[in-house]
């Protein structure tokens, strides 16, 4: 990027109201907000917050870190009165380029923004700011012998706030739900830079429309979600998981329906295919049997005498429905090991080729078999390699199209990506359960929601931020 790019902040999109703002300007504005040392314009510094976990490139024309809402508030302010675009930013792993700053102007880390403020074992509830990590908190709260049940994969990196806007999911959500089941209130800096509280900390809360809700999954497009007040549960006693071989994914995934009408409710059942399995045997080697097609993990927590009980009769059912080397963990350290297996795949992917477009599709968790007959005919039909695995408890596959980046295979792997989507709205579950939109999907977005729902949609997000400040280029194309 040429030196001349950093010399005003301004929309890159053409057909938008701008102003173009002389940057040394807004910049030192920005400085007097923040202070000197927590703004960042140096190309070299500005590049690693313009990309994401899908790994294109948009540095933004300045970081800023903010310490509280004021900050954020008085930030978001001058973006109104100067018209440049800005981009909150979590982690900086999600899957759709959501905290990638396409249109430029400036990137809101929230990294200082980590504190938690209250943890209240009475009333259940923990108050934190945004940047701290999932795994952080979890941790945090786990000293009082509490539990903050969403979980997704990326949980050492990921932040809270970037949780709540993508209103993440994880392994166990098939009996605790996701992210927006554990928001009881929010303070959020709109759009127009005003400071707004959602919610509060009560379980019960039917005061007005539910515009927690409505910031659950918002992709930092309609505010900045600056602290939140989270639901807390007690931690279970004891958890154990049973990991079994299966000749297919098929019979793998028509197991899931087969644990409820035993009143057993698994927190999590994870599926991976042969894919998965040879890609982990290759990187990992943990000895999973050559004749395993599909690897289901299945895991209960409760009381120990409630779990002991649950996961034998898992094991029974698992075995007689053509699951075999069924193993099941006997301490902590023996459960963490069969997960290991699960955890190896996404890296291990990558040895299929160098362009891996991960989809997040969701089905009704009995059409999982359908879906993944579904998803590997269409592969075949585009000569494109795909690898399945996933939450396939809550029906949340991720399919994985593997390819080198020429132009055709790319073109190839892409056609497949619609047509799974095709797939996944006919049988009735739609194209993201837990990525999101951002840019990438965004081309998609009138697939699964009609016109007159879309309208509603934007709607809202001219209510909270009439001027397109925050997140430009996500979500409506
Ligand atoms: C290896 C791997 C495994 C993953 N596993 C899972 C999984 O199991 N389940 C799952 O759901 N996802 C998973 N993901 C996707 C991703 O981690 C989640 O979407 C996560 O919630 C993103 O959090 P983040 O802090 O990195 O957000 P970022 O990527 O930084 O941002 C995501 C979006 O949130 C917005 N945002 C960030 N902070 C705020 C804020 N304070 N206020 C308002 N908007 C904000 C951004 O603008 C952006 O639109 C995985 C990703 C990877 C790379």
């Amino acid at each position: 990027m040429s030196e001349s790019m950093y010399q005003s902040i301004h929309f890159k999109s053409k057909g938008r109201a701008t102003t173009n703002a002389s940057k040394p300007e807004v910049i030192a504005k920005m400085k007097e907000i923040v202070g000197e040392e927590n703004v960042l314009v140096a190309p070299e510094k500005v590049e690693p917050y313009g990309a994401d976990a899908v790994k294109e490139k948009f540095p933004p024309e300045a970081v800023v870190f903010p310490e509280n809402t004021e900050q954020v508030s008085r930030i978001l302010k001058l973006a109104n009165e100067y018209l440049f675009p800005v981009t909150a930013r979590g982690g900086g792993v999600g899957y759709t380029g959501g905290a990638v700053p396409i249109e430029g102007g400036i990137v809101i880390g929230t990294d200082r923004m980590n504190k938690i403020k209250e943890i209240n074992v009475d009333d259940l509830y923990v108050v934190c700011q945004p940047g701290i990590t999932t795994y952080n908190l979890q941790k945090a709260v786990e000293d009082y012998g509490l539990m903050f049940p969403p979980d997704p994969a990326s949980y050492k990196e990921s932040y809270i706030g970037g949780n709540i806007a993508e209103n993440a999911g994880g392994m166990r959500t098939p009996k605790y739900g996701v992210t927006k089941h554990y928001v009881l209130g929010l303070e959020v800096v709109t759009g127009r830079g005003e400071v707004i509280r959602t919610g509060g900390k009560t379980v019960k809360n039917v005061v007005g429309f539910d515009l927690t809700g409505l910031m659950c999954g918002s992709e930092g497009m309609l505010g900045i979600i600056t602290e939140a007040t989270l639901r807390l549960l007690p931690m279970p006693e004891a958890t154990a998981t049973v990991r079994a071989n299966f000749k297919s994914m098929e019979e793998a995934c028509k197991v899931l329906t087969k644990f409820t009408p035993e009143g057993i409710m698994p927190m999590a059942m994870e599926v991976m295919d042969k894919y998965c399995i040879e890609a982990v045997e290759g990187s990992f080697a943990f000895g999973l049997s050559k004749d395993a097609n599909a690897v289901l993990l299945v895991a209960v927590d409760g009381s120990k005498e409630e779990v002991e009980k649950q996961a034998k009769i898992i094991e029974e059912i698992i075995k007689a429905n053509g699951g075999f080397d069924v193993v099941r963990s006997k301490s902590r350290e023996e459960e963490n090991k069969l997960w290991d297996v699960r955890r190896a795949i996404s890296p291990s992917l990558n040895k299929y080729g160098d362009l891996k477009i991960n989809e997040d599709v969701v089905v009704p968790r009995s059409k999982v078999p359908e879906l993944i007959k579904g998803v590997e005919q269409i592969a075949k039909r585009h000569k494109t390699f795909v690898a399945n695995f996933g939450h396939a408890g809550d029906g949340n596959i991720h399919v994985n199209f593997v390819c080198n980046r020429s132009p055709e295979e790319i073109a190839r792997a892409r056609a497949c990506v619609k047509e799974t989507f095709e797939l996944a709205l006919k049988l009735g579950g739609t194209i993201s359960g837990e990525h999101g939109i951002g840019y990438v999907k965004a081309p998609y977005l009138d697939m699964a929601v009609d016109k007159s729902t879309l309208e509603i949609m934007k709607q809202l997000k001219k209510v909270f931020d009439p001027n397109g400040i925050l997140n430009p280029g996500k979500m409506f194309t």
